[in-house]
């Protein structure tokens, strides 16, 4: 499903150069959930955007499903998002002004698939926001607008899912929930998930679990259990 080899990345800020991912071999199968752990500043966000090609790596190569990303310009990256790729962020990115139907039938809108309202409304009823339907993100709690942030980036049923600390502003009960709505649907649709975490929890539930330092990938362990 992803092949990374040798995958480097610097920012450049105020002339200095920072060395952020500094050579990351990886190899994900079809179906595997992932959590990539990590100090802040370790660079997950980085490798989610880099994987999500919205950032382009300084080198090494990225494989999605066999096709590398440098060979694909602008558009053809922003289709492969639309068609097989969901993102939840921390911080939910919603559209104030669209309600939590709205939200969550837009990438169906956009495009352009039939029945995209009661596609959206079907999704809503997996995460359990049946009710919530016409509520506007203000009108909703955290949890609730991730589950609608969770509905968004599934329901074009994407084969890879990004999830960056999906759970890092919720309240430990309220994570939780979140987490396993996603590892419900994880495992119903067969999607590959990559998912950036400070949450154990969540970790635990991953097949295996990658630990960033530094821009290093340190140990990989695949009992699924942390330090
Ligand atoms: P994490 O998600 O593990 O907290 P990030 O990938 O966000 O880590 O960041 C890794 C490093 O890259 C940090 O030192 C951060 O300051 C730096 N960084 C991230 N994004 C940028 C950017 N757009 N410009 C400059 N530096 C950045
Ligand atoms: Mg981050």
């Amino acid at each position: 499903m992803i092949e990374l080899e040798d995958l480097t990345m610097s920012y450049a800020v105020d002339g200095q150069v920072v060395d952020v991912l500094r050579g990351i071999d990886l190899s994900i199968g079809a179906g595997e959930s992932i959590a990539v752990i990590g100090p802040s500043g370790s660079g997950k966000t980085t490798l989610l955007l880099l994987l999500a090609g919205l950032e382009q790596p300084r080198g090494g190569s990225i494989r999605l499903e066999g096709a590398p990303l440098s060979e694909m310009d602008a558009d053809a990256l922003a289709d492969l998002r639309r068609d097989r790729v969901g993102i939840i962020f921390q911080s939910f990115h919603l559209i104030p002004s669209l309600t939590a139907l709205g939200n969550v039938a837009l990438p169906l809108e956009i495009a352009g698939h039939s029945a995209s309202r009661e596609r959206a409304s079907r999704m809503l009823d997996q995460v359990g926001l049946a009710h919530r339907e016409r509520h506007y993100p203000a009108q909703l709690s955290g949890g609730e607008q991730q589950r609608v942030a969770i509905a968004r980036a599934l329901v074009h049923s994407p084969a890879l899912v990004l999830a960056d600390e999906p759970t890092g502003n919720l309240d430990k009960r309220t994570g939780d929930k979140v987490g396993e709505i996603l590892f419900d649907l994880h495992n119903e649709s067969g999607s590959t998930l990559i998912v950036a975490t400070h949450d154990a929890h969540m970790a635990r539930h991953c097949d295996r679990v990658l630990q960033m330092d530094e821009g290093l990938l340190l140990a990989k362990r695949s009992d699924g259990l942390l330090n």
